[in-house]
C-alpha cells in the first residue's frame, strides 16, 4: 500500500494576520477553551498566547520540509496563489515558498480558493503556472468546498489531479475527463481540532483502524493530510501524531509516494 502524505500551507508569516484579519482574535478565544477541555496544558496555552505573533506559531514550512525530506517521505504542498478565508499571503510569499518546495525536491500544487466560478478557477490555475513555472499540478481546494460543477470544471481548467474529496470510505482514484480524482482519507484537524474533542491516543486508534481496514479491502494507497503550520510544539498533539504516523508507517513497510506517482 501506498501512503500519500499531504500539507496545506494556509498562512506563511504572522505579519499577514496581525491587525489585517480577525484570526488572531480567533486563535486566542479558541487556545483558553482547548485550555478549559484540558486539550493544552497550562504551559501550552502561555506559549500559544505569547507566540501569536511569531512565524512559527503559523507557518512550519521549513521544519516540515526538514522533516519529510530526512525521513523519506515524498510528500505533496499545496499553497495558495489567491487570499481566501484565513489565508492572505501574498503571491510573492507564495513564490518564495514554492521554490523553496522546489529546491527540497518536493512537489507542489495550487490551494484552492475558487471552487463555484469557471472564470477564476482558471485565473488561479494560470497564476500557479505562471509563478511555479510547472507545466502539470494539482490541486487541493482550501476548507473543500466543492459544489457539483467543481471537480469538472477544475479538469477543464487543465489540472492533473484534484484531492479535495476527503473519503472516511477509503474510496480510491478515478477519472473526471482528463483529470484524476483523487480522494484523501485523513484529515488533521478532523481527528485533533477545535471542534473535536479525540485525545491523542483517541486519534491514534482512528488512524490504526482506517489503516487496517485500507490493508484488509486491499487499498492501492491511504492518503492523509497534516497543515504545516501544526507541526510544532504549540501544537503538540498535531506534531506527536504526524511523527508516530510516518514511524507507524515505517514500521508496517509501508510505501511512502505521492499523487504522481499514483497516476
Ligand atoms: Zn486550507
Amino acid at each position: 500500500m501506498i501512503i500519500i502524505v499531504s500539507h496545506d500551507i494556509d498562512n506563511l508569516s504572522a505579519k499577514d494576520h496581525f491587525l489585517k484579519d480577525k484570526i488572531i482574535l480567533r486563535e486566542i478565544s479558541r487556545s483558553f477553551s482547548d485550555f478549559r477541555r484540558k486539550k493544552i496544558t497550562l504551559k501550552v496555552l502561555f506559549k500559544r498566547l505569547s507566540g501569536l505573533l511569531r512565524k512559527g506559531f503559523w507557518s512550519n514550512l521549513e521544519e516540515m520540509l526538514k522533516f519529510d525530506k530526512e525521513n523519506k517521505v515524498n510528500s505533496t504542498f499545496f499553497i495558495a496563489v489567491s487570499k481566501g478565508k484565513g489565508i492572505n499571503y501574498s503571491q510573492k510569499e507564495a513564490q518564495i515558498a514554492i521554490n523553496l518546495i522546489k529546491d527540497y525536491g518536493f512537489d507542489v500544487g495550487v490551494h484552492g480558493i475558487y471552487y463555484d466560478n469557471y472564470e477564476l478557477i482558471k485565473r488561479e490555475y494560470e497564476d500557479f503556472k505562471r509563478l511555479s513555472k510547472l507545466e502539470k499540478f494539482g490541486i487541493r481546494i482550501h476548507h473543500l468546498k466543492l459544489n457539483n460543477k467543481t471537480l469538472s470544471n477544475l479538469a477543464r481548467a487543465g489540472y492533473l489531479f484534484d484531492t479535495t474529496v476527503l473519503s472516511s470510505n477509503l474510496d480510491q482514484e478515478y477519472k473526471i475527463d482528463e483529470m484524476t480524482e483523487i480522494p484523501f482519507h485523513v484529515m488533521d484537524v478532523r481527528l485533533l481540532g477545535y471542534h473535536k474533542n479525540l485525545t491523542l491516543e483517541q486519534a491514534k486508534e482512528n488512524t490504526i483502524k482506517l489503516l487496517e481496514r485500507a490493508e484488509r479491502e486491499n487499498k492501492k494507497y491511504f492518503s492523509m493530510l497534516l497543515h504545516d503550520r501544526r507541526f510544532s510544539n504549540y501544537f503538540p498533539d498535531f506534531k506527536e501524531w504526524y511523527i508516530w504516523f510516518i514511524n507507524y508507517c515505517k514500521e508496517r513497510n509501508y510505501q511512502f509516494g505521492n499523487y504522481v506517482d499514483l497516476l
